[in-house]
């Protein structure tokens, strides 16, 4: 079993490149930022967050998620929350879930459970995938690019434009959350033996092949 780790910040194009890369080697894909989302989107649902309670919370979730990188889906005690996590709200929201050392740590054990049973292999992509979540990786990448061309990115998905408006509206949700979990995961340096594929002027195909290459290597 193979496994691709992928790190990096928000809007770097982490999930869509992630995404193809497994349909390419036909391997499973864990989206591990839809796993905080999905906790943080429960936390919110109940009016959780005090970090004692997020914890309990998050240890009797019944947390189910997809690893087809044709068909996302992920739901929580039954509730298919697919949509919603994408939401503002839980994107504001989601450091009451990823700033508690035990709620990321019990997170952390069902994903490594998810990849350990993955065949023939898996793309996994968060914050301390390279790190923490599979350090032994054959394959291990830390994708950047400069935060204008990244806030352009977000931008163009959320609003559908990059112009003025839509980056002043975007910008702080990107840079800021990037900042706020700097102070819980270290994805903004590449560790020792990680590949660091800047893609700030690199296209989606480019991106991508580049992967494809360093999992042949
Ligand atoms: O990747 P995505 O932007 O969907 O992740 C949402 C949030 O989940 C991040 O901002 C971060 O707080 C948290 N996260 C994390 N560790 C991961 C993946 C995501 O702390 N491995």
């Amino acid at each position: 079993m193979s496994v691709v780790a992928i790190d990096g910040p928000s809007g770097v194009g982490k999930s869509s490149t992630a995404k193809e890369v497994a349909r390419r080697l036909g391997y499973a894909y864990l989206d591990t930022g839809a796993m905080y989302r999905a906790m943080a989107w429960l936390a919110l649902s109940r009016g959780v967050t005090d970090p004692v309670d997020v914890l309990e919370q998050v240890r009797g979730a019944d947390l189910e998620i997809s690893t087809d990188p044709d068909e996302f889906s992920v739901s929580v005690d039954g509730i298919d929350v697919t949509e919603e996590i994408r939401s503002a709200e839980v994107s504001e929201n989601v450091q009451t879930v990823s700033s508690v050392p035990d709620a990321r740590a019990e997170l952390i054990e069902r994903q490594r459970e998810i990849i350990a049973a993955a065949t023939p292999g898996i793309v996994v992509e968060g914050r301390d995938i390279t790190t923490v979540v599979a350090p032994d990786a054959p394959v291990r990448i830390l994708m950047t690019a400069r935060d204008d061309v990244r806030v352009a990115r977000r931008a163009k998905e959320v609003h559908g434009s990059a112009d003025a408006e839509a980056v002043a509206a975007t910008a702080n949700l990107v840079t800021g959350r990037d900042a706020k979990d700097a102070a819980t995961t270290s994805f903004l340096t590449a560790a020792e033996g990680v590949f660091t594929l800047d893609t700030s002027d690199l296209n989606f195909e480019q991106v991508v092949g580049t992967v494809l290459d360093l999992v042949k290597d």
